[in-house]
């Protein structure tokens, strides 16, 4: 923390080109490297040889595109005028520009540790901010390799550092360290916990999600199978927003549910090494939590559209038809390859399971009806609600956000950089007469040395700050100035 503080106060005096341009070399350095990296995400959490490969890309990518954002939205200010306000002149001026944080704390999830990393690494250091990272214990050597492309890209030393450790253990430190200053975290209920117990630091907060898939009688049902398909069982279903639970409508459900039979059956169950598309579910805790969360949907009478098989953390992918409110599958997140049905009779029915749980991330409703889905869409209390197709996260630029449990905030590439600088200002008063004297014309005041002579005080519109505001205001009133003259860009410019 003592070396990110260090470091922090010379990168922020770092040009914003200077530090895109190594933000660009890291990405570039990343995507050189995807092999090995990729090859981590595979052995660690068991991700499909492929998906590994463009979860790399896909931040180098990232990371670019950060670099080129900020150069944009970080080299603009505001100016404000005083008179927008009631019973105010236009005599004061506000210059609002924004600065870094401090160190930014990073902590994301097992299920994309090099993804998530970059997308909260990247907006930290192009807007100035040295970054510490708690990498996921498992995903974190992965990330190890990835922290390494940006030392070899350059940055100064101490202001990427990468500490690991089980969050169990060393997290409080970390989450309640006195020199911390942001802390953006992805992950599941932890991050209540640690919203609860961080300082007066601002929080950006991905977390769980329960996304609900409304199926309407009209919808196209290749369509709404093919999507129920990757987007619950891709990656094993171990995605934030991965279908979570199908809301279909009785008439067309016995339908869907066959296809959507077939389908999986066809899903190559096995190693992540063979690309397979179900892979083991990461801790054997976390297959235990899947399988309590069958036996009890068991229990309770639903429908086992296959049998349950499981062989360590591998388990085969199922279906759970007739699901009810009163099975914790119906509200529980199990972030495996495993998706309960409802069968719902109406939209009603369908919007009230959606807004009844406690997680907001993502939704998605399928329907040929356009006016019907923005309806439901408006209806349904989630971030984002997809419009027929499955949930996702991304184009990483796009914001992304949960509301209720699933989040603070919001992601994406801009509303990250927002997030992790503040607002200051600069705020000038002008005495009556130089307020006049803007009044008069960007053309008298620029020529403010003269006007001075004859005026005789010679000091306040000589000061630099009053040029600035000068050379702003030049946009506001550009009715009877002159065009620019060599010699009035002369006087600007001193
Ligand atoms: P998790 O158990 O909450 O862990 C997330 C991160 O927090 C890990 O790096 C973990 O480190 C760390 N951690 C654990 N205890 C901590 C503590 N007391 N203080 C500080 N950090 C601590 O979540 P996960 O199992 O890795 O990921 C799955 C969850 O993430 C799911 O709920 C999923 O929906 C959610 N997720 C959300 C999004 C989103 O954008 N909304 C995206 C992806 C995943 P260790 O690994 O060392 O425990």
């Amino acid at each position: 923390m003592d070396a990110a503080k260090v470091a922090q106060k010379a990168w922020a005096r770092t040009p914003l080109w200077k530090r895109a341009e190594l933000l660009h070399k890291a990405a570039a350095i990343l995507k050189e490297h995807k092999a090995p990296i990729a090859e981590c995400l595979v052995k660690e959490i068991a991700k499909p040889a492929k998906d590994a490969v463009s979860e790399v890309v896909r931040s180098g990518d990232l990371v670019s595109y950060t670099a080129e954002e900020g150069v944009r939205i970080l080299g603009e200010g505001k100016l404000l005028v005083s008179d927008s306000f009631p019973g105010n002149e236009r005599n004061k001026y506000c210059l609002s520009s924004k600065v870094p944080l401090g160190v930014v704390l990073a902590i994301p999830p097992f299920n994309y540790p090099v993804n998530l990393a970059v997308s909260k690494i990247g907006p930290a250091l192009i807007a100035g901010n040295a970054l510490v990272l708690k990498p996921p214990t498992q995903g974190a050597v992965a990330a190890l390799h990835m922290v390494h492309c940006f030392h070899l890209a350059g940055f100064p030393k101490g202001l990427i550092s990468c500490v690991t450790g089980k969050g169990s253990e060393i997290g409080d430190f970390l989450t309640m360290h006195p020199g911390v200053n942001c802390i953006s975290f992805t992950g599941g209920d932890t991050g209540i916990a640690i919203s609860k117990k961080a300082g007066m630091v601002p929080l950006q907060m991905e977390l769980g999600g329960k996304d609900a898939c409304i199926v309407l009688e009209d919808a196209d049902l290749d369509l709404v199978t093919a999507n129920i398909v990757k987007g619950g069982f891709s990656y094993s279903g171990q995605r934030c927003t991965a279908v979570k639970v199908v809301l279909i409508m009785e008439s067309i459900a016995d339908a869907v549910v066959e296809k959507v039979k077939a389908k999986l059956a066809k899903l190559k169950v096995g190693s992540p090494e063979d690309d397979s598309d179900i892979t083991p579910v990461v801790t054997e805790s976390s297959a235990n939590f899947i399988e309590a969360l069958v036996m009890d949907a068991k229990e309770k009478g639903a429908t086992f559209c296959q049998e349950y098989r499981r062989e360590g953390n591998l388990i085969w992918p199922l279906l759970l038809d007739h699901v009810r409110p009163d099975m914790r599958i119906a509200w529980e997140e199990p972030f495996g390859p495993v998706l309960p049905v409802i069968r719902i009779n109406s939209v009603e029915e369908g919007i009230h399971h959606c807004n009844a749980s406690n997680f907001g991330l993502q939704g998605c409703v399928f329907t040929k009806d356009i006016n019907k889905a923005i309806m439901i869409s408006d209806a349904m209390e989630t971030g984002t609600v997809q419009i027929n197709s499955a949930p996702a996260r991304g184009p990483d630029h796009f914001p992304f956000q949960g509301l209720k449990d699933s989040g603070i905030g919001s992601q994406g590439i801009t509303n990250s950089i927002n997030m992790m600088t503040k607002i200051i200002n600069d705020e000038y008063s002008m005495t009556k007469y130089q307020a006049n004297l803007l009044w008069l014309g960007l053309e008298r005041l620029v020529r403010c040395e003269s006007v001075n002579r004859q005026d005789g005080d010679g000091d306040a519109d000589a000061d630099p700050r009053f040029v600035v505001v000068a050379r702003l205001l030049g946009q506001h009133y550009p009715s009877n100035a002159p065009p620019a003259t060599a010699d009035r860009t002369e006087v600007i410019d001193d």
